[in-house]
């Protein structure tokens, strides 16, 4: 996808702090953290969403990171979130699947309905 910033972060087009990357996944910070951890994990492929016909194998991929991430980044034992946010009502804002791995400081929110 040529318009896609994480396809051109993934194809070192742009800058990005690429903390992990193999044949199938790469894993960069997240521009504007959340928390003192925030790390995005990502499919090489572009697919736009969790939904986008990505196959089983795949996503184990994917989901087969973040404890790897979670380890690198020293949270493996203090714990942390993992979130997929996805279209709209997700509030998804950049249309390349992605999984968040937050953590480094007690979660300041809980889940649910926006104000
Ligand atoms: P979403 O809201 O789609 O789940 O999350 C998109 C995330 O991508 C946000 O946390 C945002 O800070 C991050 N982001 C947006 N643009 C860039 C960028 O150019 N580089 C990096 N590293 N992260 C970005
Ligand atoms: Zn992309």
């Amino acid at each position: 996808m040529s318009d896609c910033i994480f396809c051109k972060i993934i194809a070192k087009e742009i800058p990005g702090t690429i903390v992990y990357e193999d044949e199938y996944v790469v894993a960069f910070e997240d521009v504007n953290p959340q928390l003192p951890v925030h790390t995005l994990i990502v499919p090489r492929e572009h697919y736009d969403h969790i939904g986008d016909d990505i196959s089983p194998e795949l996503l184990g991929k994917l989901f087969a990171t973040v404890p790897l991430i979670a380890k690198m980044k020293g949270v493996d034992q203090t714990g942390y979130r993992v979130v997929v946010n996805t279209g709209e009502d997700g509030r998804q804002t950049v249309h390349h699947l992605h999984i968040h791995v937050l953590g480094g400081a007690l979660m300041p929110i809980r889940m649910g309905p926006a104000d």
